[in-house]
């Protein structure tokens, strides 16, 4: 399996240290996750649960279009996806009659049983641990444009942005982060926003994402199923429209990198969900940062200071003197193969259409081979 390791770094060395002493350490974390608030097929508890018990020590839960705020009752057997009923049983088992908290939807005999999905507020006190887990707000605002699906993650958000369309598919991306943004701005917040899965049904292009401004991150590697990360015939992958993207904004527009991340975007977690569904564990960061908060692990991530993996765990990696190094943490049976891959001074900045057809959704193609 092909493992991606992303980064565009500031990074120095590896230090590890205690939690909470200012020391650098390292801290795994996932920015992309689904629950019953939205389209999940679990409670918020299972999927925290998962991510503690998997090695992780932060994790954004980003329902669509909400930041799991305020009273919220859901109905597992209508979920639209089919796992969410058995998902429903195994948490009861696991949390039992004393958390979990259910009720008839009507007075009529056989009404459906609703459950209640516990705001971010409750869940953070019962999972939350200084220095070894976190929980981040988060946000995936999702917006049609049209026919196109333009998402992107807001990070520590105190109130959910409206999700409207522009004019342009540029302009779309620009209204939800200038709302982010204005939002971190009025209320003295960090926060951070990411734009999700350009390949999502084939929806943005490199020209779409390089003149936005404001975002600090873009998904390179995204865990759903169906996301198209690698492309296909027609569409060049998510890590080309990076590379397009990144030459663009630091060859000729003299703007800030936008630094690529993987996360999981998952939304299976019950009993029976296989490799088929969107499930965890594919793809997360590692970032550098003082202490366990969010605006330590958001300023590292605005500043680049992680690296963003599908698979591989690094032991050291250091830019020191414009010199990259890295060490892989070896498995056993596997063999690495490390390439550096960037676009040379000098190249040629010319881009022709792939297709003639105005409404195809296709990066250009750029003559220096991008
Ligand atoms: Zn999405
Ligand atoms: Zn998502």
């Amino acid at each position: 399996m092909h493992g991606l390791v992303a980064f565009c770094v500031t990074v120095a060395t590896i230090a590890a240290g205690p939690g909470q002493k200012g020391e650098f350490q390292w801290f795994k974390g996932n920015l992309h996750t689904h629950t019953w608030w939205s389209d999940g097929d679990s409670p918020p508890e299972t999927v925290i649960a998962w991510y503690k018990n998997n090695g992780y020590q932060f994790l954004a839960l980003t329902d669509h279009n909400q930041i799991n705020v305020g009273n919220k009752w859901v109905s597992p057997d209508k979920n639209k996806k089919s796992s969410a009923a058995a998902a429903g049983a195994e948490y009861a088992k696991q949390y039992g009659p004393r958390w979990v908290e259910t009720k008839p939807e009507s007075q009529e005999p056989g009404a459906a049983t609703l459950w209640r999905a516990k705001p971010l507020s409750e869940v953070r006190a019962l999972f939350e641990e200084a220095g070894k887990f976190l929980l981040i707000p988060g946000d995936e605002i999702s917006i049609a444009h049209g026919t196109i699906p333009v998402h992107l993650n807001g990070f520590n958000l105190l109130e959910a942005v409206p999700n409207e369309q522009a004019d342009t598919v540029t302009g779309t991306l620009q209204k939800a982060i200038d709302d982010v943004m204005t939002q971190s701005q009025s209320t003295g917040t960090k926060m951070l926003v990411q734009i999700n899965h350009p390949n999502f049904k084939w929806a943005l292009t490199a020209e779409d994402i390089f003149p936005t401004r404001g975002a600090a991150l873009m998904e390179v590697a995204n865990g759903h199923n169906g996301v198209n990360n690698a492309g296909d015939r027609e569409h060049p992958s998510v890590e080309h429209i990076w590379d397009v993207v990144l030459t663009k904004r630091l060859g000729e527009l003299n703007m800030p990198i936008l630094y690529g991340t993987a996360t999981d975007d998952a939304h299976f977690f019950g009993p029976g969900a296989d490799a088929t569904r969107a499930i965890a564990g594919r793809g997360w960061v590692m970032v550098r940062a003082r202490y366990l908060t969010p605006e330590h692990v958001l300023r590292a991530l605005e500043q680049g200071d992680f690296y963003a993996s599908s698979g591989v765990t690094l032991d050291e990696v250091q830019f020191e003197n414009n010199v990259l190094s890295l060490k892989i943490q070896p498995k056993p049976g596997v063999s690495y193969r490390t390439q550096f891959i960037g676009t040379l001074r000098g190249y040629d900045p010319k881009a022709t259409p792939r297709t003639s057809d105005p409404e195809a959704r296709l990066t250009m193609k750029y003559l220096s081979g991008l």
